[in-house]
């Protein structure tokens, strides 16, 4: 039974100091301090800065993001009425709706279960559905349509005659994307063989050529170069010296920072 009222007081101090951590993140993602120190979100932060697992990291994010807006959730989560895992949920699904149904519906979660909150975002099948099974020698792709998809589908294989089946569709099509995607590579290539790479070649100088673009990305190892960050996402082409400045689009004026960095730059 000691044992017990023991680990009961820990559990107490271990709630104390989820509020109290909640708070200070609150204040880190206030003043993005995590910018300066190579983070490109609180997200990115409180995993490779503080060290939790992915899935928490992401409870915390929500937290504190919904928090910001509904602040007093911070105080039935303290009370234990919202855990953190149904907090999680509601800001999944309640990012986009409007102020007065967030506040209604965190009202209506409380004291329910994970399960429970769960099941008040159970939402209708997608209609678009892809499940892909890869075995040694082939790929089984299993496709669910909507009917509105299907009869799309059915029309352009009707406008393409009798030619061919599903499959065949689908590979032609691939096939014709792929050819489309090869020749702009090759234009582009061909249209700056004669001019020396990184040399400015359209008047506007916010304007970068794909191939410049490609390089400028494959030499950042497709990251983010601000000190310190690793962010392989919403990567931007960066004029090390800004255009309005005089900088213009020379390949030793340009660099890759992830959106949250460019921002950040300004
Ligand atoms: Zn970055």
């Amino acid at each position: 039974m000691n044992i017990h009222f023991e680990l009961l007081e820990l559990r107490k101090k271990e709630k104390r100091i989820t509020s109290d951590i909640l708070n200070k993140l609150q204040d880190m993602e206030n003043s993005r301090q995590y910018l300066e120190m190579g983070h490109h979100s609180l997200f990115d932060y409180l995993v490779r800065g503080l060290g939790y697992s992915e899935a928490t990291a992401y409870q915390r994010q929500a937290c504190v993001r919904l928090a910001k807006e509904v602040p007093e959730i911070k105080q039935k989560i303290d009370q234990g009425s919202l855990t953190l895992s149904a907090v999680t949920t509601a800001f999944k699904h309640l990012r986009k709706k409007p102020m007065a149904e967030k506040r209604k519906v965190l009202r209506s979660m409380e004291n329910k279960s994970s399960r429970e909150v769960k099941a008040m975002f159970l939402e209708p099948t997608p209609t678009l559905k892809i499940k892909k099974t890869e075995y040694v020698d082939k790929v089984h792709l299993r496709l669910e349509l909507s009917h509105e998809q299907n009869d799309k589908l059915e029309r352009l294989k009707a406008l393409k005659s009798h030619k061919h089946n599903l499959e065949s569709l689908l590979m032609d099509l691939i096939e014709k994307e792929l050819k489309l995607y090869e020749n702009i590579q090759r234009k582009s290539l061909k249209s700056s063989e004669s001019k020396e790479l990184g040399a400015p070649r359209s008047r506007n100088p916010r304007q970068i050529s794909k191939r410049l673009r490609n390089d400028v990305l494959k030499t950042s190892n497709y990251k983010c170069q601000y000190p310190g960050c690793e962010s392989h996402q919403f990567l931007q082409i960066d004029h090390i010296v800004p255009v309005r400045l005089g900088g213009d689009q020379r390949r030793n004026n340009l660099q890759v920072l992830c959106s949250a960095h460019n921002l950040h730059k300004g």
